[in-house]
């Protein structure tokens, strides 16, 4: 296995249509053990495959780490579609390993119904409300090109543009391997 790099804003790929995964092979299977590897290393509990280079419809979500979620199974999320939004909104507050140190609240639907497939190419129909839907929904965002910052009021991301320039300078040293927007790979170094 090995730990990814993750592209972070404004790399093109971040902003592409994902392309749907018609047939799982092994290096797809290896691929998808070096995304759950990436997350966890990266301290992340969702990753999609856009984060990391790949233009796949393919996200994995492990919120385990999180206080009172840690029976949540990981999960290997392929082609996923949502059929179902609650009416009822919440907020929370979103990080994304592309937008590093970057954090604010975004209001989304608190459940939704979202069919996908697994690494066996199984089909899955679950309903997910609180954390778990509110990952699912970030990460299938990240599928259609979409950061939870697009998602903030129009004065929230004008408060936010000097940061993400930063970010797409490469003016950020997160503590792991980023591609810039202009395809650069910074190397994390650890500090004495
Ligand atoms: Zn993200």
């Amino acid at each position: 296995m090995s730990i990814l790099p993750i592209y972070v804003f404004d790399h093109p790929i971040l902003r592409k249509k994902a392309d749907i995964i018609n047939s799982i092979d092994d290096s797809l299977i290896s691929f998808i053990a070096d995304m759950k590897q990436t997350m966890h290393y990266a301290d992340g509990i969702g990753l999609a495959a856009n984060q990391v280079g790949s233009p796949l419809s393919l996200t994995v979500i492990d919120i385990s780490p999180m206080t009172g979620y840690e029976q949540t199974k990981p999960l290997t999320i392929i082609n996923p579609r949502i059929l179902y939004y609650s009416d009822e909104d919440t907020d929370y507050e979103e990080g994304c390993l592309s937008l590093p140190y970057l954090r604010d609240t975004v209001i989304r639907p608190d459940a939704i119904q979202v069919r996908f497939m697994d690494e066996n190419m199984k089909e899955h129909t679950i309903e997910a409300d609180g954390l778990l839907a509110r990952v699912l929904q970030h990460e299938i965002d990240h599928l259609h090109g979409i950061y939870f910052s697009d998602r903030l009021s129009s004065i929230r991301k004008t408060l936010m543009q000097n940061k993400l320039k930063k970010i797409s300078r490469g003016d950020i040293s997160p503590e792991y391997d980023i591609i810039l927007s202009n395809g650069e790979l910074i190397t994390f170094q650890e500090e004495d």
